[in-house]
């Protein structure tokens, strides 16, 4: 059953936007579209001092989200420890091209989450979360390839950020000049960028007889 979650989330003094504030977004259902459809994030945390920004694979599950790796790399046995992260999710859209170069930006929608992950336990219950992580990337592919074994399973930490204090910004739309630059003959306007599949390519060592699946055959995001 889903718990009943509120329809925003609510700015704290650390995820409320200063710059440009009129592009902050806390709509739950806008951030979780962001969250759906990226699937790098960068996950960000201190160690001794020193911060580390670590890109990693990521899924929205539910009300979380779920990255994975090795137990034994950094980032994984430093989260799985508790410590803050600060998880950082970015769509870029499109180069904004102003008659000023000061005023060139891009267009984008991204997401900060802060908080501290947890260790998804136990072999059941990290089955169930590497299923729901990788359909959520590659939607039929599990029940296709081979499900882990023990070792890999063992091999493999899951840690689970729940969304509680989390913020999106949002840019959009044309460039935006400073009134006397709109006379100026020079070209303005947005470069759309777009993240596009490209046919799939199939292993040398992959029997020819096997089909390509329709999930790769027309992967969209
Ligand atoms: C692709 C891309 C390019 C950008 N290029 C520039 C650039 O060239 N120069 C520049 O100054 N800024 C750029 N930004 C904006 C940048 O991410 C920050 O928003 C900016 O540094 C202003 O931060 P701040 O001082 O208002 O807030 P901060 O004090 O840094 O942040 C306060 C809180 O606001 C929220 N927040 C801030 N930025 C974002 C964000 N982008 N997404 C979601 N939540 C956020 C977070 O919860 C954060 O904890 C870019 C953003 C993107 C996605």
């Amino acid at each position: 059953m889903r718990c009943l979650v509120p329809e925003s989330f609510s700015p704290t003094e650390r995820t409320r936007v200063v710059r440009e504030s009129q592009r902050g977004v806390y709509d739950r259902k806008t951030i979780y579209k962001i969250l759906d459809e990226a699937f790098v994030c960068h996950a960000g945390f201190s160690v001794d001092g020193q911060p580390y920004v670590i890109p990693t694979l990521f899924a929205r599950v539910g009300d979380a989200i779920c990255f994975h790796g090795s137990a034994a790399s950094r980032m994984l046995r430093n989260l799985s420890e508790g410590i803050p992260v600060c998880i950082t999710v970015t769509l870029t859209d499109g180069f904004v091209l102003a008659r000023s170069v000061f005023n060139h930006s891009m267009n984008y929608r991204s997401v900060v989450a802060l908080g501290k992950a947890t260790l998804v336990d136990g072999p059941g219950e990290k089955l169930e979360a590497l299923h729901a992580f990788t359909e959520k990337i590659l939607p039929g592919r599990w029940n296709d390839a081979r499900q882990p074994s023990e070792k890999e399973l063992k091999a493999t930490s899951i840690l689970r950020l729940p969304l509680s204090e989390v913020s999106a910004k949002i840019r959009s739309g044309p460039p935006e000049d400073d009134a006397p630059d709109y006379a100026l003959p020079v070209w303005a306007g947005m470069i759309p960028l777009q993240l596009v599949p490209g046919a799939p390519i199939r292993d040398e060592r992959c029997d020819a007889s096997i089909p390509t699946p329709a999930y790769a055959a027309h992967y969209q995001r």
